[in-house]
């Protein structure tokens, strides 16, 4: 039985959902203002990883994610660029999806905008301020108080009276009555771009003047429209706990009167460099894009599967040499079961059994993707015996391969899906003939055909270990 750690009681729990049944999920999407870096896709791909198993043990996952569109941080980008914040959100987003789909992450069964769900956020305003969870500030906007909800600070296991921290992005305000409250809507300000054009901030027209929402009631506004009040769990990285997660139970719960709003609470462990939190604005980021022009899927795929969801990772080249020496094991046990070298005799020995028990055993405890990593390994070193005395059949490769098939639809990292580059006969020649002239130091005669190539669509990159093509 699936048993999940929830950061709600602290404890491990079984989920309350059954394979056949509905599983509604929502994860915390991104804040649309910048190239996606290895934290996100450390989240994204744990969150992808899961809920392929779920699927694969016949649970009917609905993973919804949102989208945040309207921040100041884009706001402040558009300002940066001189651009509509419209324009810089759509284009991070296309970036964002991009990203997702080359990192293998195609789970995800809606991605729903913030700004395209303005009319549900301000009817969920309006009950708050009727049910008096929400009170106006004249000229600011509105705003939460936290004082009306007694279990503020069930999730993050804090007391109001610490909540003044929650105060982010759009929720400062002298005239609230917590230092802890924060901003459901706020009001339009005219603003002045540093180019001195006028710069108006985005604004939605509402039954308190024109503004925007603010951050977390996108996310309850999101849920509701597709999940209702309650559904089964919710994810996120765990540096949302507080204050975003802990302000949406305090919405949606004081909304419908019911709770919990979510059953079940998931959340992931940082990536980090140097043990700092990889982040936009410590500027110790790499971006996905930048990985993967360097580096295979496959690898952030294991990197990410190689820890428990729930821990920190921190990245390192190091780090990325050992999960390359891992993959290579992993393919080079592949290449050996599929073509084997010697005469492998009939009888079947391999007992895969035992391994598929251990392996379902571990994802069903926590979600612990490094102890069913290990289970792989413990294959391919069985496997690698039994090939060193010639003694796996054929039956025994099939049934191994089969259930790495199986393994690799919820990991990702098992089989290279990178297309080996065709390099046609005529641009070979042109590298040989290319060579040739280097070695004669007719550097003239070698630039030439190396702008030809490049005007072909090759690039020559001259390394340490000779001269590479690449297609670009
Ligand atoms: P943001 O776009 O900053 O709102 O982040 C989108 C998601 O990525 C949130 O769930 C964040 O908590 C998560 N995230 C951001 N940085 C990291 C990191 N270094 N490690 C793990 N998750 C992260």
């Amino acid at each position: 039985m699936l048993k999940l750690y929830n950061t709600l009681s602290r404890k491990k729990e079984s989920i309350k959902s059954k394979p056949g049944k509905k599983l509604r999920l929502f994860v915390c999407g991104p804040t649309v203002y910048d190239y996606s870096h290895l934290g996100h896709a450390r989240t994204y791909i744990a969150f992808d990883a899961f809920v392929t198993f779920l699927r694969s043990q016949g649970y009917r996952v609905d993973y919804l994610q949102n989208i945040t569109d309207i921040d100041d941080k884009i706001i402040r980008r558009a300002k940066e660029k001189n651009l509509p914040p419209k324009s810089i959100a759509r284009m991070f987003e296309k970036e964002y999806l991009k990203d997702m789909k080359s990192l293998g992450i195609s789970s995800v069964n809606k991605y729903a905008r913030a700004t395209d769900h303005i009319p549900e956020i301000i009817s969920q305003i309006k009950r708050l301020l009727k049910k008096k969870y929400a009170y106006e500030v004249e000229g600011d906007g509105i705003y939460y108080d936290i004082s009306r909800f007694k279990e503020y600070g069930k999730l993050s296991r804090r007391t109001t009276l610490q909540a003044e921290d929650a105060v982010s992005r759009i929720d400062e305000s002298i005239k609230k009555r917590n230092k802890g409250d924060f901003a459901l809507w706020k009001l339009a300000q005219h603003r002045t771009t540093v180019s001195g054009a006028g710069f108006s901030e985005p604004s939605w027209n509402s039954p308190w003047g024109k503004g925007r929402p603010g951050w977390h009631i996108e996310d309850t506004a999101i849920t509701e429209k597709r999940f209702g009040a309650q559904y089964e769990l919710h994810g996120g990285a765990k540096d949302l706990i507080f204050p975003h997660h802990e302000a949406e139970i305090a919405q949606m719960e004081a909304i419908s009167g019911k709770k919990p709003m979510a059953r079940h609470w998931m959340h992931t462990g940082f990536l980090t460099v140097n043990k700092g939190k990889m982040s936009k604005s410590l500027g110790n980021f790499v971006t996905v894009q930048n990985f993967l022009d360097a580096h295979s899927p496959r690898i952030l795929r294991l990197l990410v599967l190689k820890a428990h969801y729930r821990s920190p990772i921190d990245y390192s080249e190091n780090l990325l040499l050992q999960i390359e020496q891992e993959l290579q094991r992993i393919d080079e046990f592949i290449n050996k079961i599929r073509n084997p070298k010697s005469e492998i005799r009939n009888k079947p020995e391999f007992q895969i059994s035992k391994f598929k028990t251990q392996f379902k055993a571990a994802l069903e405890d926590d979600f612990n993707t490094p102890k069913a990593i290990a289970v792989v390994f413990d294959i391919i070193t069985k496997g690698n015996i039994l090939l060193a005395k010639g003694n796996l059949s054929k039956t025994d490769s099939k049934t191994i391969l089969n259930f790495l098939k199986e393994v690799d639809e919820i990991f990702g990292f098992i089989f290279s899906k990178e297309k080996k580059t065709v390099i046609p006969l005529n641009i070979l020649n042109l590298l040989d003939e290319r060579e040739k002239y280097r070695k004669e130091a007719q550097w003239q005669k070698a630039d030439t055909i190396r702008k030809k190539l490049l005007g072909q669509g090759w690039q020559i990159d001259d390394t340490s270990q000779g001269p590479k093509l690449k297609r670009i």
